[in-house]
């Protein structure tokens, strides 16, 4: 188990005392090393402050987070998490900091003070699992949505973590961009890279092994993809986009053509 949270509460400052403003509430979840689990949920269900736990941006109100073994409720074990849990966000243009492609991912691994023939090696070995070589002395500002936001994960796998958030990371781009990134998360996954993926995408969310979907603070669902599509009453409850399968079985069975689970599985 790499990730562990056990009775997790939240709530922003100043806010959730009285039992109002509460973000979590009772949260158990657990994600073995190497899954790649999408998270889905209606705005405001609580899958940013979820990620934010999981690399102690933010520590829980009530209850532990652990990664690795480590407990986020421990700031001595801060920068330790931080470099075990990496993060992608949804604005690939505010996650770039150097002028050149290569100072972008170096960035990072000047903060690990790492000597700068492994910071060089480390480089070399990215830019192409990322499909950015021959771009090292670009300016970031001059690359795609798609390239920008791969260039995002190059610094932050350069830092080897052992988990990858990726909070939205699809939802600024096109679909060129999305494709690219989302070829970009498969790899990590089969590379042994524990991924979780916040996604309002069904569509995105089928890749995945594992679909979570969180509504008011809570954890709602969580299984299969095909487990967790099935259920579409609850899906449509929450407005969640449904995948095409699901969304052509329901129509099927309110005109009284069952698709069998066996069908939709082949
Ligand atoms: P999601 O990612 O599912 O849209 P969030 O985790 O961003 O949900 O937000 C969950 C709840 O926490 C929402 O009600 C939101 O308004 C509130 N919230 C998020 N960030 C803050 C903050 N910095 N201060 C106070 N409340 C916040």
């Amino acid at each position: 188990m790499i990730i562990r949270l056990q009775n997790v509460g939240f709530h922003y400052p100043g806010q959730g005392e009285e039992g109002t403003g509460t973000v979590l509430s009772g949260l158990d979840w657990s994600v073995d090393r190497g899954e790649y689990v999408a998270v889905m949920g209606p705005n405001g269900s609580g899958k940013s402050t979820l990620a934010k736990l999981l690399n102690a941006l933010l520590v829980p109100t009530a209850g532990t987070v652990q990664v690795c073994g480590l407990d986020t409720n421990d700031h001595r074990q801060w920068g330790a998490i931080r470099q075990r849990v990496g993060m992608v966000f949804q604005n690939p243009d505010n996650q770039i900091v150097g002028t050149t492609v290569r100072d972008d991912v170096a960035f990072g691994l000047e903060n690990l003070g790492l000597p700068r023939e492994e910071m060089r090696r480390r480089i070399a070995d990215v830019l192409p699992r990322v499909g950015l070589s021959g771009m090292e002395d670009q300016s970031p500002h001059h690359l795609s949505g798609g390239q920008k936001q791969r260039l995002a994960i190059a610094g932050v796998i350069a830092m080897r973590p052992d988990v990858i958030v990726f909070d939205e990371a699809t939802s600024m781009l096109d679909p060129a961009g999305r494709r690219e990134v989302l070829h970009a998360i498969r790899s990590l996954h089969q590379g042994g890279t524990t991924v979780i993926h916040i996604t309002h995408s069904a569509r995105e969310a089928l890749y995945a092994q594992r679909v979570v979907v969180m509504a008011a603070g809570a954890i709602r669902l969580d299984g299969s993809p095909v487990d967790v599509f099935n259920q579409v009453d609850h899906l449509q409850e929450w407005s969640l986009e449904l995948p095409l399968f699901a969304e052509v079985a329901d129509r099927l069975r309110q005109q009284g053509l069952p698709l069998s689970r066996r069908i939709s599985n082949e």
